[in-house]
């Protein structure tokens, strides 16, 4: 219904695609242009419909918009902004060419057009892996697999009313090694599978790992299957970062984590051939590269 709409309006827009924009430094340009409608006079006019971030796929994108309004996105309803008018918008690994983004509230709409540029990613081989872990057929093993995508489940459909994301990530560590990038396609043990949807940073048993921005610890799991030990924040609206393969978990459900603090260690648990953070991003159901979100 959303895209419908568009067809009655004056499109005053532009889009680009490109890198980091900022709207504290004015370099949003083009990627930021937007309008309002004002359905009662059905007057035009050009608001700035502020936004900043990776206009690419495996990207995102953080608006400021009107307190109160709804975000739609690619006429999806994804649920309302911050109380202070901040909202995310994740970009998947293979996202359209185009994003559609638009805020609701009252008489007023803004949105923009998006360019989203592509990206191009490898191919990546990974042996040695347990063979148990890469085609499990134990119906013990697969019963555990069932309860623990049912747990990940129930922390993924966290959505704090927060922004905590907005001011992006810092590294979890500084000494590492990337030793898998996001969107790899990946062939474990020889087996095509799907594409890695993590950034990898590779470092001994043992290093901390930090909280990369303020947060909510939705899921604390020392030991799964596949991840090891996994930690799920929360920083705000859904934009869900993951920390896998743990050998120690130090955070706890429910804890307000704030940027620094720690969440774990570094582990080789689970799928893993070697000690390494594998770092995820989501936001709705969307995957993200974490990496893009540090300055
Ligand atoms: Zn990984």
């Amino acid at each position: 219904m959303a895209v419908e709409t568009l067809t009655r309006r004056r499109w005053i827009g532009a889009a680009s695609a490109g890198l980091c924009a900022c709207w504290a430094c004015g370099s949003v340009g083009a990627a930021a242009r937007a309008m309002v409608v004002h359905d009662d006079q059905d007057q035009v006019k050009a608001l700035p419909f502020q936004l900043r971030g990776r206009f690419a796929q495996s990207g995102y994108c953080i608006g400021r918009t009107r307190a109160g309004a709804t975000l739609s996105v690619d006429g999806v309803i994804r649920g309302q902004v911050s109380p202070s008018g901040i909202f995310y918008v994740g970009f998947d690994r293979d996202a359209a060419p185009t994003c559609l983004i638009e805020t609701h509230c009252g008489p007023f709409v803004e949105y923009a057009r998006l360019a989203i540029a592509p990206m191009t990613y490898d191919v990546q081989r990974v042996d040695g892996l347990p063979p148990d872990t890469v085609t499990p057929t134990n119906p013990i093993v697969l019963e555990r697999i069932k309860r623990e995508a049912d747990l990940k489940a129930v922390a993924f459909s966290s959505r704090v009313d927060a922004d905590w994301f907005q001011d992006g990530f810092v590294y979890p560590f500084k000494d590492f090694i990337v030793s898998g990038h996001f969107g790899n396609q990946r062939v474990l043990n020889g087996v095509p599978k799907s594409p890695h949807m993590g950034f990898d940073l590779a470092a001994p048993v043992g290093t901390p790992i930090h909280a990369p921005q303020k947060g909510l610890v939705v899921l604390a799991e020392p030991d799964l299957f596949y991840e090891g030990g996994l930690v799920l924040i929360d920083h705000g609206q859904g934009v869900i970062s993951m920390y896998l393969h743990q050998s120690k978990v130090i955070a706890r459900k429910g804890n307000i984590l704030s940027r620094g603090d720690i969440i774990g260690e570094v582990g080789a648990k689970g799928r893993a051939t070697g000690p390494h953070l594998c770092w995820r991003l989501k936001w709705t159901d969307r995957h993200m590269d974490p990496s893009l979100m540090v300055a």
